[in-house]
């Protein structure tokens, strides 16, 4: 390489020289003359063959670190052959001067640009020692006890692909519900790095560390995508106490509750419990009125009809109240008649039907339309029912409990309807009397002639006896237990409430 320098740096001067009057053959002179000036690009091209030497030693000594030689060995080669050309180009450009151009001026740009070669083949064996260490060297790893090698910034998937997951099997892909979708679309694997898991979202974007301890084993089941929805739960309906008189307690509220709906088998189930529902409560008592008297109450179904009258004649002229259940269809101008005299007015229902047999939407209008007949005919809409042979029961509270302030049943049953005889009535309703009962007649459907008959001992009976008679909604508020809208027939049932799902 000197050598090569020298001829050229003489070929140079020659050619320098040809148009000069000072030219002389012997191109040794003037190298000796300039001798200075050669010098500087001998050194340099010394120092740039040094420093690519450098730079190779640097680079192998930089790739000696990492576990493969070779490469590195290779790369410093490599920088070998790149510094040797470099060091011609430095010197050419200088000696193609013209041969005016002094000496000295001749090898000052020379120096920077072997320089810069230098800097090139520095920053080209850095590339390279860089890139090996951090980009294409490999790293040893153990993946369940066994020594595996693989390109250093593999991503834990990369690793799996590249040796078939290691022989482990998929887990099954769930529904929602727990049925079996796909057996191999679970989880593929269950991945551990050094004792911590990995995501199977994250595998993909994992980078294998150095020297890891991954642990690889059988899938787990995954569940299917879903999506998740709160939605309501509704109230149920609890019954409590036993008595004459149910009424709504506590009106029902609505819940929350998390659910996940599978998106391709379509299941839904219940996740999580965001708020308890409020269930519907319907109370039944028996009226206690309070204080040192006693308290009765008497009560008259399926009218009004043509004993009616009869019966309203009777109540007025002993000065007694009683409760009327009026059907809607029996509605008429006796229905004016019991308000008129002060008597409580009460539903029925419309057709007397058996509402437990009822459809949702029969069963509402057996009770609305009953207090529509009732409120034309006499000019009061009650809220009071008594449903037909009493039958009214949690899921017709939950269907339509709603429309109504209490169902009204009884304590005494006189049996009227069997046509027992007046005076069996009568016996029935003095020896069954107590303080807050009830007991039930009829100034309709059928004969109530014997009703007629009975009533006005009856009353004589219970007067002997300390009674004084009142209605429903007086005993109501003379116990103290009732809410004031059951005992007005004000009930409404609150705008967050709903009824419950039967
Ligand atoms: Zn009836």
């Amino acid at each position: 390489m000197n050598d090569n320098n020298r001829k050229q740096q003489g070929k140079n001067t020659a050619q320098g020289k040809a148009g000069a009057p000072s030219a002389t053959p012997r191109s040794a002179r003037p190298r000796a003359k300039g001798a200075p000036q050669p010098a500087p690009h001998y050194r340099s091209a010394r120092t740039a063959t040094t420093g690519a030497k450098s730079a190779a030693a640097a680079g192998a000594k930089t790739a000696a670190s990492g576990k493969k030689a070779t490469g590195a060995t290779k790369a410093a080669s490599r920088q070998r052959a790149a510094a040797t050309p470099s060091t011609r180009v430095g010197v050419a450009p200088a000696a193609r001067r013209p041969s005016t151009t002094k000496v000295k001026r001749a090898s000052s740009p020379r120096t920077p640009l072997i320089a810069a070669g230098v800097v090139v083949v520095l920053v080209a064996a850095a590339v390279l020692g860089i890139g090996y260490r951090f980009f294409w060297r490999n790293i040893d790893v153990t993946v369940n006890g066994t020594a595996y090698s693989t390109r250093i910034n593999s991503t834990a998937d990369e690793l799996l692909q590249a040796n078939d997951y290691f022989g482990v099997k998929p887990g099954k892909l769930m529904s929602v519900g727990g049925k079996v979708l796909d057996e191999k679309g679970g989880d593929r694997c269950t991945v551990q790095v050094n004792g911590e898991p990995v995501a199977i979202a994250d595998l993909a974007t994992f980078t294998v560390p150095e020297d890891a301890d991954i642990s690889v084993k059988d899938g787990g089941d995954a569940t299917e995508k879903h999506e998740e929805k709160t939605v309501d739960i509704a109230p149920t309906i609890e019954m409590e106490g036993s008595g004459a008189i149910q009424f709504v307690s506590q009106w029902g509220k609505n819940g929350k509750k998390t659910v996940w709906v599978g998106e391709r088998s379509g299941e839904t189930v219940d996740k999580e419990v965001v708020e308890e529902p409020t269930n519907m409560v319907v109370t039944s008592l028996n009226p206690k009125p309070q204080g040192d008297k006693k308290y009765i109450a008497l009560t008259f179904d399926d009218g009004p009809s043509s004993y009616s009258p009869d019966i309203l004649s009777i109540l007025k002229k002993n000065g007694v109240k009683a409760t009327f259940f009026n059907l809607g269809t029996q509605a008429s101008a006796t229905s004016a008649t019991v308000v008129e005299d002060g008597h409580e007015m009460a539903s029925h229902t419309n057709s007397h039907q058996n509402l437990p047999k009822c459809d949702r939407d029969t069963l509402r209008s057996e009770i609305t339309k009953a207090f529509d007949s009732i409120e034309e005919a006499s000019g009061v809409r009650p809220q009071m029912i008594r449903a037909p042979y009493g039958a009214f029961t949690s899921a017709e509270w939950a269907r339509a409990g709603d429309l109504i302030s209490c169902n009204v049943l009884w304590n005494i049953d006189t049996l009227d309807w069997q046509l027992p005889g007046a005076q069996a009535i009568v016996d029935e309703v003095l020896s069954g009397a107590y303080n807050g009962a009830i007991a039930l007649m009829h100034d309709g459907g059928g004969d109530r002639s014997q009703d007629i008959a009975a009533l006005d001992d009856i009353i004589k009976g219970l007067k002997a006896d300390g009674y004084e008679l009142v209605t429903v909604a007086e005993l109501m508020e003379l116990d103290g237990r009732f809410p004031e809208d059951v005992i007005n027939g004000t009930v409404k049932m609150p705008e967050d409430a709903v009824l419950p799902e039967v």
